[in-house]
């Protein structure tokens, strides 16, 4: 008899489509993916070479549980910096990706049956994650017409006696909608008021097209006090699969994260560790180059998806996703359960192109897009997109 908690829990959606790919690959099926969020870039070669150089010189012990001290020196450079926010190094953990960060932070703050808050659409992690640590996700619904974006007067309608923490996304995974700083405001506001704390999910920070990116916790000492920063590697520096990710918060909530971290992983991989820390100190230029390569890329997805029939979508001003509406298909389309999952199905064994489904971030008539992936790949994986969507239409007229 295997653990209850697998019986609450959904295996990831995202990952799952990526597993698929692969294997059709494998046996030799040319499959175009718009599906993972993992950035078709190498990583910047100086910080490969910091990994490399921190192996050769040995460095492959156990080291400091929050992580590597010259990391988190340059971790709270940047946050100075770049988002100006004032950190020491002991607020700083790093920690296997930003999942681990999350589940860190979650751990640290909430107790069994405390509410979590999760404005929807969400990324499809947050909501398992909540549950494996046995605190409640509660869904915030949120309107299109404004971006899906979370706002104080909505935030205010879900804050009871057991909520315990907001999530906030921003930029947000699947729609790449961006908060603005009096938009941020007014949330704060609340959280600060009802007394929640905030677990300000910035891992797309960097990749920010028109305005300047706000971080959450540069509102001041009040709303840094109460919240848990996470950013990580995997999309400004393209390290996917190396796994490094980090919070920034105030130093009792650092201090407990530490302590579960010590219990559960000891600290990320040292090498990983040194390819982060040479990303920081010297791959600036590199990430600026990408986030140029995403703006041009947006445009273009942005363009072809204007010229489309039947669709439509929530412009994107950062991240690398576009979250698109399909109810007009959907009213049209045959299925079960789930029409965005039934429609990337079929999507997927007929045209070989892999989407994720919107379900997967809570709302069903939609399905998300990556374009961290060439040019020519996502200009033809559209174009079959556009091909199964007038089928669709043509066939049940
Ligand atoms: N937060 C969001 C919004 C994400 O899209 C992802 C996916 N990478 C993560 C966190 C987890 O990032 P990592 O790969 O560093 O664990
Ligand atoms: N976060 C990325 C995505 O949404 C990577 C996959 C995952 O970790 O969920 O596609």
């Amino acid at each position: 008899m295997l653990s209850k908690r697998l019986d609450i829990i959904s295996p990831s959606c995202t990952i799952g489509i990526s597993t698929k790919v692969k294997n059709m690959r494998q046996s030799g099926i040319d499959v175009i993916s718009l599906s993972i969020g993992e950035p078709d870039f190498n990583v910047p070669r100086k910080a490969i070479d910091c990994g490399i150089n921190s192996l050769n010189e040995n460095c492959t012990k156990y080291d400091l549980v929050p992580g590597l001290t010259i990391l988190r020196e340059e971790i709270c450079k940047k946050l100075l910096e770049e988002n100006n926010c004032k950190y020491s190094i002991d607020e700083i953990v790093l920690a296997s990706g930003a999942k681990d960060a999350i589940t860190n932070a979650l751990l640290a703050v909430t107790d069994p049956g405390d509410e979590v808050l999760i404005p929807k659409p969400y990324w499809v992690s947050y909501w398992e994650m909540t549950k494996l640590v046995n605190a409640v996700p509660v869904a915030i619904e949120t309107n299109k017409k404004n971006d899906f974006k979370l706002t104080a007067d909505l935030l205010e309608k879900y804050i009871n006696p057991k909520t315990k923490l907001l999530l906030l996304n921003n930029p947000s995974n699947p729609t790449g909608s961006v908060y603005t700083k009096e938009e941020l405001r007014e949330i704060v506001d609340v959280c600060i008021e009802k007394n929640i704390y905030i677990l300000a999910d910035e891992i797309y920070e960097r990749i920010c097209y028109n305005d300047e990116f706000i971080s959450i916790a540069s509102l001041g000492d009040d709303v840094k006090d109460i919240t848990i920063t996470v950013n990580g590697f995997a999309k400004s520096a393209a390290m996917t699969g190396l796994r490094l990710g980090y919070t920034a918060s105030n130093k009792e909530i650092a201090k407990g994260m530490s302590a579960i971290q010590g219990h559960l992983v000891s600290h990320p991989s040292l090498t990983a560790q040194y390819i982060g820390y040479g990303a920081l100190k010297y791959c600036k230029d590199d990430i600026d180059n990408m986030v140029e390569t995403y703006k041009h890329r947006r445009d273009l997805v942005t363009t072809k998806l204007d010229a489309m029939k039947y669709v439509n979508y929530v412009y994107p001003n950062g991240a690398f996703y576009v979250f698109i509406d399909l109810s007009q298909v959907a009213k049209k389309y045959k299925y079960n359960e789930s029409f965005s999952v039934e429609f990337c199905d079929e999507f997927l064994s007929k045209y070989n192109v892999a989407i994720v489904p919107g379900q997967a971030f809570g709302i069903d008539e939609y399905v998300r897009i990556s374009y961290a992936c060439s040019e020519e790949e996502f200009i033809e994986g559209l174009n079959r997109l556009e091909k199964f969507i007038l089928e669709i239409m043509d066939t049940n007229n």
